[in-house]
């Protein structure tokens, strides 16, 4: 299996090629034809299994495809972690590096009239810890109705600290016809009743 079998554009390739991957890991095989097929999944995946690009590289082909209204955001990646948010969005600016998305990483300790500006130039891409993201949906900054591609990553992560209140709110958020990805390290029940309440019809994948 190769990154050119799975079904992305050229131009993702072109990216991909630059980054140094020469063959997709078993999540990116199994993961990206299913993305770009508008399927919802379900990965059971850690860290360094290459789950970002998993997600990431067919978002920047579906977004690229389809049209922004007013450039709202068409795509949100909630993260657990400042940290794991910055690199979602390092990942996301490398690979989309030839496309024309633009992306706000929202994450607390950053100042809210900065990520306000950026939102106000009009973003494809929402990058977010769950509390900087309400807090700014609060403040009335944010849009999210156009939102069509929700990723979590790391939801047993995002359980251990207390976020599952905070992502159901989001969750209840967002326009119900929507393509959902959801990634976890482990599975228990809580994560299992998560998934099942935000995922339609998912497409399992386990690493
Ligand atoms: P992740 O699990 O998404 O955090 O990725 C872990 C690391 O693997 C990152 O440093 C990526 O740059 C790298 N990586 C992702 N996909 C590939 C690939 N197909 N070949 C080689 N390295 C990769």
């Amino acid at each position: 299996m190769s990154f050119a079998d799975l079904g992305l554009s050229a131009d993702t390739l072109k990216a991909v090629t630059e980054a140094g991957y020469e063959t997709p890991t078993p999540i990116q095989s199994q993961a990206i034809p299913m993305v770009l097929q508008g399927r919802d999944v379900l990965g059971i995946a850690q860290t360094g299994t290459g789950k970002t690009a998993g997600f990431t590289l067919p978002m920047i082909d579906i977004l690229t495809k389809g049209r922004a209204k007013a450039r709202m955001p068409r795509s949100l990646i909630l993260a657990p972690t400042r940290e794991l948010a910055t690199q979602v969005a390092d990942s996301f600016k490398n690979y989309g590096r030839y496309h024309r998305l633009t992306h706000a990483l929202l994450i607390g300790g950053e100042s809210v009239v900065e990520q306000r500006n950026v939102l106000m130039r009009g973003v494809d891409v929402l990058i977010c810890t769950p509390g900087r993201l309400l807090d700014m949906f609060e403040r009335g900054l944010l849009l999210l109705t156009d939102v069509k591609i929700l990723v979590i990553d790391e939801a047993d992560r995002m359980l251990d600290m207390g976020f599952i209140p905070d992502v159901e709110r989001i969750v209840g958020l967002l326009p119900p016809i929507r393509q959902t990805l959801f990634f976890s390290a482990t599975m228990d029940k809580e994560i299992q009743r998560l998934a099942d309440a935000f995922l339609m019809n998912p497409k399992e994948i386990r690493i």
